[in-house]
Parts: structure tokens; sequence; C-alpha cells
């Protein structure tokens, strides 16, 4: 029933598969059992971009897999899957599962997404065709259930299944769509795309620890600020997560958020680290800032007014609930360090420079005169300060007051 699709149409080697990729397939089908690499990176291989990672997928149920490699441990309680170390890489091994419509409660909603299946029922569990195509490294074919190669060749994201009930049974679905067809230049297909609207809704009822994995993924995607962009025109971005609320304003872009996103996606597809907690202040920076000028207008101090607006930004988004806590206080601390680029005189600027997070703060800083918020002279005085011997430094310090 399904195609299966001989290399030399395809065009997917198996030396470009990783090396635990390769050993944990070959260990597998020389036990008897069959196993694919399968989902992203099969995708990713056909679209010649280079996969995060590997998964792969078996009829051995998890004891077996388990038992087949010394370094290896089974996670998870609700669908248990296998992590194999080999070297330093991790593969994650899938039994293949079954589940679909039978197991769903009255809404829609998976419950019991556990019970082990055939291959061509996993096939038809993933969400899109482009994900659920099986490389079988022995003789390097490509199993398509769904006409997954006809999609990808048309750059298409297509729902396996009916769309509006596949976002019934996973509303993070609509998610994972919007944020795979901007990492990957695809259009949404229309029967997927049209349902989203109507079903956003959904994503109220999320567990928020797993709405923020998912908006993490997105924002870290090297392709966040076109995300953002395509959550707004799908109507994905009100009333979903507090985080996008607060970014996604009435009044469409700004300039700040875009610089800031924009560095992040280059940082990233650049392969240079990015800290999540910065990019969540470049995120609700707008927020903070406006609630730090109307403090100020209404008479408090700079520093005090920082204080107040960061804690009114807080409030508003639930903190504790979406933002991780190892990922807020770093946040908080490029917002509070903000108030101290202002105070150049005596040893302030001197303590200033040794914070452990002066840079992150300066870096935050510089965005925003880029934005246009502050004066760029300011930007040039903190960097000459940096790099500047003391005398420089004490010249400096007479030229500001
Ligand atoms: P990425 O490049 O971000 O890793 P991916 O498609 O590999 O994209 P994963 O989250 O790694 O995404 O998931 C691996 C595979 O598992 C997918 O390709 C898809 O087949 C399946 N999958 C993941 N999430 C879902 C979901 N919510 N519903 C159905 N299938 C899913
Ligand atoms: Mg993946």
């Amino acid at each position: 029933k399904p195609r299966v699709i001989p290399l030399s149409q395809h065009g997917v080697r198996r030396d470009q598969l990783s090396t635990a990729a390769l050993k944990v397939t070959s260990r597998l089908q020389e036990a008897g059992f069959s196993a694919f690499v399968v989902g992203g990176a099969v995708r990713d291989l056909l679209l010649d971009v280079s996969p995060k990672d590997f998964d792969v997928a078996t009829n051995a149920t998890p004891e077996q897999v388990h038992h087949l490699f010394r370094r290896s441990r089974i996670i998870g309680r609700r669908f248990r899957i296998v992590h194999v170390m080999v070297g330093p890489e991790t593969i994650e091994v899938t039994t293949f599962r079954g589940g679909g419509i039978d197991d769903q409660n009255e809404s829609g909603r998976i419950m019991a997404d556990n019970t082990f299946g055939s291959q061509e029922e996993d096939a038809h569990r993933r969400d899109f065709t482009v994900n659920a195509l099986f490389f079988d490294p022995s003789d390097e074919s490509i199993i398509d259930y769904h006409h997954g190669v006809k999609d990808l060749k048309a750059k298409k994201l297509v729902m396996i299944g009916q769309p509006a009930r596949r976002y019934q049974e996973d509303p993070v679905r609509m998610l994972r769509a919007v944020r795979l067809a901007a990492k990957l230049g695809f259009e949404i297909d229309e029967d997927t795309r049209k349902p989203i609207r109507a079903h956003a809704h959904l994503l109220k009822k999320e567990p928020p620890a797993r709405l923020f994995d998912e908006m993490l993924k997105l924002l870290m995607s090297g392709h966040a600020y076109a995300c953002l962009k395509k959550l707004r025109e799908e109507g994905l971005s009100r009333g979903v997560f507090p985080l996008l609320d607060a970014v996604m304003g009435e009044d469409g872009d700004d300039l700040f958020l875009q610089l800031g996103l924009q560095s992040t996606d280059a940082r990233i597809r650049a392969d240079k680290p990015v800290s999540v907690g910065f990019l969540l202040a470049t995120l609700l920076w707008q927020q903070v800032n406006q609630h730090w000028q109307q403090h100020i207008a209404a008479g408090e101090k700079p520093l005090q007014a920082l204080q107040m607006a960061i804690a009114d930004v807080e409030n508003e988004q639930d903190n504790d609930f979406a933002i991780p806590r190892r990922f807020s206080v770093t946040m908080r601390e490029i917002w509070t360090l903000q108030g101290r680029f202002d105070s150049r005189s005596g040893a302030r600027p001197y303590r200033f420079l040794e914070q452990p997070r002066f840079r992150a703060a300066f870096d935050f800083m510089s965005l925003r005169a880029e934005a246009g918020e502050l004066p760029a002279s300011l930007v040039e005085w903190w960097e000459a300060f940096q790099r500047g011997d003391q005398a420089e430094r004490e010249a400096l310090i007479n030229e500001a007051k």
C-alpha cells in the first residue's frame, strides 16, 4: 500500500545519517526488528538541511530496545520511549504507535496515546505528510504512506487526516504548522490552514509548560520573526499565551522587536549561542518601557519607576505560571540594569562594568538605541568606557558630567 521510493528517486543516502542513527537502526535490524529513521530528520535530509537530531521508529518494544543497548534508558510514562546514547549523541527510539480516534475523550483530545501499532498506524498518527516518511538505511528506500514526498516537492504542509479533528486531538499542532511552515519556507495547505482560526481557542486549555516549550522552539527556530508574523496572520497571537498577547500588540510591528528577533535569528542560523532570558526580555520590553514612562510621568524617580514597571508586567504575565524561573531571573536582571546606563559619574560606571550581566544589559541597550529609543551617543560612550584604559575612562566620566 505505501509507496516505496528508491534511492535513485529521492537521493537520500545512508552516509548522510549520523553514526549513532546508523548504529541504532542496524543493530535493531540485525536483531530481527524493523527500524527506520523517521520524522523531521528524513524531511530535512530530503530538503538538504542538516537534521537537528535523528529519531528512530521500530516494531521492537521499549524493553526489547533497552535490552539491545547497554547505554540506554526508558523514559516517559504516558508513551514510553527509549533514549539510546552512542558517543555524544542521543537517539530517540519510539515503538510504532497506533491509537487514533478510539482513544479520544468526548472533546476529541487524545487520552491514551500509548498503544503499540503497526508501521502504517504509526505513519497515520503523525501530524504532517512530510513528517511521516520512513527511511530504511539497509536499502536506502523511503516508505511513504501519505504522499509526503510529493507534498515536500510542492513545499506544502498538509495535515494527515481531517485537519479540524487533528487540531481537536492536539491543539499544539496549530503552532507546529506555523513553526514548520516558517522554518521550511512552506505554504500551509489551504485545507490544513483554514480550520486554525476557529480552533485557536483550544490552545488555552493546554498545559502552560507545554505551550512554553513550543513557544521556545518557535522562538529558537532561527525564524522567530517570520513565525510571529505568521501566528498573527493565522489568528493565533491573542488569548493563547500571555507572552504572545503582550508581543502582538494592536500596533503591529515595532522596530525594537523586529531588530531583536532578527538578530536572534541571525545568531541561531550562524550557530552562535542565544540566551533565552535575553530573548524574553526583548519580547516584553515594549510593555515594560510603556509602564516605565508612565510611572516617570506620574512623578516617580526613574529607577523606582522601572522596578514598578517590571512588577506590573510580571503580574500581567502571571509570570510564575508561564515563564520558568531559570529564564525569568535573567530577563528581570536585563530590564533592571537598563536603569543604570544613565549614571555616568563617580564610581558607578566602574561598578556597573563588574556586574556579571553587564554585557547582556549593554547589548540590550544597544538594541534600544538602534530602534531609536536612546541616542547612539550613549552606546558609543559605554563602548569607549569598556575599551578605555584608566585615563581614558576618567576623561569619559568628566565629559559626561
Ligand atoms: P524539528 O525540526 O523541530 O525537530 P520535527 O518534525 O522533527 O521538527 P519533533 O518535535 O522532533 O518535530 O517530532 C518528531 C516527529 O514526531 C515529527 O516529525 C512528527 O512525525 C511527530 N510529531 C511530533 N509532534 C507531533 C504532534 N503534536 N502530533 C503528531 N505527530 C507529532
Ligand atoms: Mg525532530
